[in-house]
């Protein structure tokens, strides 16, 4: 009976499904290796006590939007946060797409575009990568240009494939979109190319952020959108009125403030370009060229590479079963430790 009440868009829906088994080494959701920064780690307790948890949190986050504006070199009315990113994404779903509406990814790309697409019964439009995962600029503007979407969707560097999509060629995207165009840098901090400076050229440009990666701090939900002062306007008429918890304002503002951020980038970076010379060495791996912390590679049987890596501890995605990604595993960047147990893995995996 229950069933019949459901929205027809929700029939037949799968949950994100996480893999929930032992591991000593977890490189499989794009994480840091690191810990809180060891100063808001020596204050954790006074932060945690200063909180007044019987109060709502601030609605607008303000004190946590101006330091992001001053990391970002914006103004504070350029920045709405959210939940992680990916609230936002379902927020300007909310705000933007009524159903039957075309929305526009590229395809393999970050799988909540889609997931959020469908919930909003929106019209998909998956745009390919070539075959070695780069993007296909042309295909993709010849199809903004053909389907006229309402949101387009560019994931900078792409989740999971790594690859890159240059400023110009975004640049031509937007200005050929008749909608609005959101650029996904989650990963920005590894790749140091940003849309940023163009969020108040543009009427249609969102940027999106969030502090889950180079920041380290998934576990704490914080992600934020850059774009003009209208856009950020009707993303705020949309939201939860406290979508943001109060220790996560906290937190987030410390470890904004606390300065590790270009160490620990230089050192992931670091253990990146390792990881990629060791993964090649190794015979039967491809390895597809990466700008963030993660990097994608091809097997000739990822089911069962993941399979014996998991019996060794070791957590990395595997894709072999998605269309368009058969046969590869996505490794994060961890720390070397890790990065090391996880190339002896496979060499005697692979031997
Ligand atoms: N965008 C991309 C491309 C991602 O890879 C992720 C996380 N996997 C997100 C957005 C969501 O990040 P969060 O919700 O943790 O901010």
């Amino acid at each position: 009976m229950i069933e019949n009440l459901l929205r027809e868009e929700i029939k037949g829906f799968k949950n994100y499904e996480v893999e929930n088994v032992p591991y000593k080494y977890k490189m499989d959701a794009n994480e840091t290796p690191f810990e809180l920064p060891e100063e808001v780690m020596k204050n954790i307790g006074d932060i945690v006590k200063s909180i007044r948890v019987n109060i709502y949190p601030d609605p607008t986050a303000e004190k946590l939007r101006e330091e992001l504006a001053r990391y970002c070199s914006v103004t504070p009315k350029n920045i709405f946060v959210g939940n992680g990113s990916d609230e936002i994404i379902h927020l300007i779903m909310l705000a933007f797409v009524d159903k039957g509406d075309t929305v526009l990814y590229p395809h393999p790309s970050f799988a909540m575009y889609s997931i959020y697409s469908k919930i909003a019964g929106a019209n998909e439009i998956a745009v390919n990568l070539n075959e070695d995962y780069t993007y296909n600029v042309e295909r993709f503007a010849e199809a903004v240009e053909r389907y006229k979407p309402k949101l387009v969707f560019l994931c900078n560097p792409n989740n999971p494939t790594g690859s890159v999509i240059d400023e110009e060629d975004i640049i031509r995207i937007i200005e050929k979109a008749k909608g609005i165009v959101i650029v996904d840098e989650a990963y920005f901090e590894f790749y140091g190319k940003t849309l940023v400076p163009y969020i108040d050229r543009f009427e249609n440009l969102i940027v999106l952020r969030t502090l889950s990666k180079a920041f380290g701090i998934a576990g704490l939900r914080v992600g934020y959108a850059l774009s003009n002062g209208e856009i950020v306007k009707y993303l705020n008429l949309v939201k939860s009125p406290y979508n943001l918890n109060s220790l996560s304002q906290r937190i987030a503002l410390e470890v904004l403030k606390s300065g590790v951020l270009k160490e620990r980038v230089n050192y992931i970076i670091n253990e990146r370009e390792k990881l990629v010379k060791e993964l090649n060495k190794i015979n039967g791996i491809k390895v597809y060229p990466s700008h963030a912390n993660f990097v994608l590679c091809k097997f000739e049987n990822a089911n069962d590479v993941h399979k014996r890596l998991v019996e060794r501890g070791i957590l990395v995605r595997n894709f072999s079963n998605v269309k368009g990604l058969e046969g590869t595993l996505r490794i994060t960047v961890s720390s070397a430790d890790a990065n090391d147990y996880l190339i002896n893995a496979l060499r005697e995996i692979l031997s």
